[in-house]
C-alpha cells in the first residue's frame, strides 16, 4: 500500500477513489497535512505562478491553529478535504473515536472529500464514512516526506508513474518542504509539457447541503 502506485488488489479491496478519468489528460495535485504557516503560502505562490489549482487535505487541528492560512488557500481558489482532526491511523483507532475525529474536522473544513491519513482505514470505518464522504486515496504518492529521498528521486517518481487521471500526493508539511518545494515547479512544467491539464477534485458538499434542505 505504501509503494508509489498501489496494485489492483489493494484498490479493489479498499473501494475508494484512487484515480479519476483514465481517458482525460488531466491530473489532480493534492497536498496533505497542512495548513502550515511555513510551507502552505510558499506552495500557493508556486501554484499561482503556473495558474494551477489543487486540493488540500487539511488536518483539522492545523486549521484550528492556523485559520488565516486555511482562509488563504480557500481565497486562492483551491479545494479542501478532510484529513481527520488529529491525523489518526484508522487501523489502531477504534471505530467511534475515528468517526468522531472526522466529524470534528468536518466542522472546520466542511468538505465531502476525505483522505484517511497514511491510507490506513479499516473496512468498517470506510463503509461508514462512504455514506457521507467520497474517500480519496491516490494514484501516485511522491513520498516527498521521506528524508532519505532527494528531490530528483521525487521528480523521477512523478515522471514514472503519472498517467491520465492520476491523483498525485504531495505534503505541505515542514517534513516534506525541502523535497516538495523543489520538485513542485519542475513537476508542473514537466506535466504541462506532456499535455496534462490540472483540476481540483470536485467536492459535492454544496449538492449535499441542497439535498438535505
Ligand atoms: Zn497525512
Amino acid at each position: 500500500m505504501f509503494i508509489e502506485q498501489s496494485n489492483r488488489l489493494i484498490r479493489l479491496l479498499w473501494r475508494a477513489t484512487w484515480r479519476k478519468d483514465a481517458h482525460s489528460r488531466t491530473v489532480y495535485l493534492t497536498f496533505d497535512d497542512g495548513p502550515s504557516p511555513e510551507v502552505t503560502p510558499k506552495t500557493l505562490q508556486i501554484l499561482d505562478r503556473y495558474n494551477v489549482k489543487a486540493t488540500f487535505f487539511c488536518v483539522g487541528d492545523n486549521v484550528q491553529k492556523h485559520p488565516e492560512v486555511f482562509a488563504l488557500l480557500r481565497a486562492h481558489g483551491h479545494a479542501v478535504g478532510n484529513h481527520t482532526m488529529h491525523h489518526l491511523k484508522g487501523f489502531s483507532t477504534d471505530f467511534n473515536t475515528y468517526l468522531n475525529d472526522v466529524a470534528q474536522a468536518d466542522r472546520l473544513i466542511q468538505s465531502r472529500l476525505l483522505r484517511p491519513p497514511y491510507g490506513r482505514i479499516t473496512f468498517k470505518q470506510l463503509r461508514a464514512l462512504r455514506v457521507n464522504y467520497e474517500i480519496i486515496m491516490w494514484d501516485v504518492i511522491t513520498r516527498d516526506y521521506n528524508p532519505k529521498l532527494s528531490p530528483d528521486k521525487i521528480f523521477h517518481i512523478i515522471k514514472r508513474y503519472t498517467r491520465n487521471g492520476s491523483i498525485i500526493v504531495f505534503h505541505d508539511s515542514c517534513k516534506a518542504a525541502h523535497n516538495m518545494l523543489e520538485t513542485l515547479p519542475k513537476a508542473i512544467e514537466w506535466l504541462q509539457a506532456q499535455g496534462y491539464g490540472f483540476s481540483v477534485i470536485p467536492d459535492h458538499h454544496q449538492d449535499i447541503i441542497l439535498k438535505t434542505l
